[in-house]
């Protein structure tokens, strides 16, 4: 079995954690880069497309020429995740926009925004989207994962844990609970990033 050494595109802290820790000891991949390494790039600059796929694929494209150029790796696989919240009584939105909804960067300031456009909505219904990709600078080959997860939004925003919206996402498969709510394991046993991750190593082995 060999293992492919891969650069995480991302500079959410928080997304970087969660995906370290859903591969875990998996030796199928390592990841080799550290969020702080990679601080000058702005992914919101990057996510000029309109689908997750084709976001996805801009920022594993402009992290494989930072990290060819400053590293000189020869083999270079990048992973990408673009994700977000798609709610249906907003058509959707805040969808492949849900990092920056709203023209908002902080977190529990954009979900009170997202619960204000769902006053008196009675259609709570949601969904997480992730569009996982696997990038080969090599050869410009590319893998697509997509992992869902689908839920409902909370009146309120409720928990600790997690990050972006998950004060705000009640899992239809859980006990009712948010994702803040729930420990990371819980999170990674239902999330669309986790899904998405799994279909990737079923995939590598
Ligand atoms: P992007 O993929 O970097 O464009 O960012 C996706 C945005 O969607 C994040 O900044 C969060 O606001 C939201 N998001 C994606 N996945 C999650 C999740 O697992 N929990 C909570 N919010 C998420």
């Amino acid at each position: 079995m060999k293992t492919i050494e891969v650069i995480v595109a991302t500079t959410n802290k928080a997304k970087i954690k969660e995906i370290k820790r859903i591969i875990g000891n998996n030796k199928l991949i390592k990841i080799i880069n550290e969020y702080l390494k990679i601080k000058n790039i702005d992914t919101n600059e990057i996510e000029t497309a309109r689908s997750f796929y084709k976001n996805a694929l801009l920022k594993a494209r402009v992290f494989a020429d930072a990290y060819g150029v400053v590293q000189n790796f020869e083999h270079l696989h990048i992973v990408s995740d673009d994700s977000g919240l798609c709610v249906s009584a907003l058509k959707g939105e805040p969808g492949i926009n849900s990092s920056r909804y709203g023209g908002i960067k902080d977190d529990k300031e954009r979900c009170q925004y997202l619960l204000k456009k769902l006053k008196n909505k009675k259609n709570r219904k949601a969904k997480f989207v992730c569009v996982l990709v696997l990038y080969n600078s090599r050869n410009d080959k590319v893998y697509k994962f997509r992992g869902e997860v689908r839920g409902k939004i909370a009146s309120e925003p409720r928990g600790k844990n997690g990050f972006g919206y998950d004060p705000i996402f009640v899992p239809d498969e859980g006990d009712g609970r948010t994702f803040a709510e729930m420990e990371p394991k819980e999170k990674d046993e239902l999330s669309h990033r986790a899904r998405a991750i799994r279909k990737m190593l079923e995939f590598l082995s």
